[in-house]
């Protein structure tokens, strides 16, 4: 794939998320995880992105790139798969009102990613934060579900709602609907259904126990823009 070297004006904090995308694993790296290449049992059609990181990943890849997502997304495209109805921030601020969390259905036997290929990740380099921040103590395939420490799972938190507040004029979706999109018609998708509009964040969901061990991270965070 060639990077390009230019991104449209609506998505300029494409330059902030290529640095938010390596100060999270420099933040997960004392993390023990079991995660291997061509282990692949997260990889499936339910992977949730932003408008801003399917811009990276439109605006980064070369013609012929473009034609293996397209012809990927027309013949595997998932009938069945999630359709977010709440972002991130949306989360914090329906759990800082006390409104009630809306139910969503979600099944990991819906099917595999579209852009798996033999258990590796075509779009590897370009992938979203919802593949980044994959991970496990334990072999997810063997037990069903995956085991994060919990100061791992606030980390994900606070880069989660720091992207979706990057992209808050954008909206966030499944992968595959919003690689779908024409990107010209990403400020005004005609399907709204599948589409939820990004907010900044409320606040940030940093549980007490674990605000001394963040402050250097959210310092850093800060610092990039
Ligand atoms: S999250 Fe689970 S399935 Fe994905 S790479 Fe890690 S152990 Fe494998
Ligand atoms: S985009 Fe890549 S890393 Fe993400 S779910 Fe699909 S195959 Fe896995």
């Amino acid at each position: 794939m060639v990077l390009l070297k230019k991104s449209p004006p609506q998505f300029q904090n494409i330059g902030i998320l290529e640095k938010i995308y390596p100060l999270y694993e420099k933040a997960m790296a004392e993390t023990k995880v079991v995660c291997r290449e061509k282990c692949a049992d997260c990889c499936t059609c339910n992977v949730v992105v932003t408008s801003l990181e399917t811009a990276f990943i439109l605006h980064s890849m070369d013609t012929e790139s473009l034609a293996d997502l397209k012809q990927r997304l027309e013949e595997k495209f998932p009938v069945k798969r999630y359709i977010p109805k709440m972002t991130t921030n949306q989360f914090a601020a329906y759990c800082l009102s006390g409104q009630e969390i809306p139910d969503e259905e979600n099944n990991p036997d819906w099917g595999k990613c579209p852009f798996l290929e033999e258990d590796c990740c075509t779009l590897y380099l370009l992938r979203p934060f919802g593949c980044r921040s994959m991970m496990s103590q334990v072999n997810c395939g063997k037990t069903g579900y995956a085991q994060v420490p919990p100061l791992a799972l606030t980390i994900t938190n606070i880069f989660l709602q720091y992207i979706e507040h990057l992209d808050y004029k954008g909206f966030s979706g499944n992968l595959s609907d919003m690689l779908a999109l024409d990107i010209h018609n990403y400020e005004k998708p005609d399907t709204p259904r599948l589409f939820i509009r990004n907010m900044k964040i409320p606040r940030l969901m940093v549980p007490p126990e674990h605000r001394s061990a963040v402050a250097p991270l959210l310092k850093q965070i800060a610092a990039l823009t």
